[in-house]
């Protein structure tokens, strides 16, 4: 049954192991189904589209590396986690490169399994804000507060920097000055909007005729290609 994270496939042959792991993911809102033997599980993982996969690596028959390979090897990048019994175990994961997100080492702490699928999971999401933009010839690094206009780096006072980031968070997003007071400036509604235009001018003078900022008569800016002068 899935609940509402989404269900996690476990193959685990220790019953003791395998009903603890489903004790507490059930408990954090997965749903979770167990398996004692690599090649079910396998095939439950191909059918199930678990969110993700928590592998033992001393299972009966296919064994969790060669679980791990055999989805790595049709194209199947549900995150991993194995639970190894020897340290051995753990420099085979590590050598082998397979794509296996994490592990834990038994005897390991329920709580701390269940924190290390939440930690693979956010890690397989795609970035909600991807670190470089472009837009036109101009190309933002958010993470490194770095700008570029046709591959040339521009130096952004702190503000400029901000306000260009944030207009370019929503390429084609009309914003009001006080909007945008409030989201770059922290600043009330009621402050000077002269502010905005003043760091907007000193934009377009620094980044020329690619400046992406387009004014919006009566209303504010956007950002977006089709940014002019105007
Ligand atoms: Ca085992």
């Amino acid at each position: 049954m899935t609940e509402g994270r989404g269900l996690v496939v476990v193959a685990e042959d220790d019953p003791a192991v395998a009903s603890l792991l489903r004790l507490y993911l059930t408990r954090d809102g997965f749903g979770v189904e167990t398996y004692s033997d690599g090649s079910t599980a396998r095939h439950a993982i191909g059918v199930h589209h678990p969110v993700a996969v928590i592998l033992d690596i001393g299972l009966p028959g296919t064994d969790g590396i060669e679980v791990c390979r055999q989805m790595r090897a049709a194209g199947d990048r549900t995150p991993v986690l194995f639970v190894t019994a020897r340290d051995d175990e753990v420099d085979r994961i590590v050598g082998l490169e397979l794509g296996a997100d994490d592990y834990v080492t038994k005897p390991f702490s329920p709580r701390e399994l269940v924190a290390r699928v939440h930690a693979v999971l956010r890690r397989s999401q795609p970035q909600v804000e991807p670190s470089t933009r472009t837009v036109g010839p101009v190309a933002i690094d958010v993470g490194r507060r770095r700008v570029w206009t046709s591959g040339t780096e521009v130096a952004l006072t702190a503000t400029e920097f901000d306000l260009l980031a944030h207009l370019l968070r929503q390429p084609g997003r009309v914003w009001r000055r006080d909007e945008l007071l409030g989201a770059v400036w922290g600043y009330s509604a009621a402050a000077g909007s002269r502010t905005v235009d003043v760091h907007v001018s000193q934009l377009r003078s620094k980044l020329g005729p690619t400046c992406p900022i387009r004014t919006v008569r009566g209303v504010g800016y956007a950002a977006d290609e089709r940014g002019d002068l105007t």
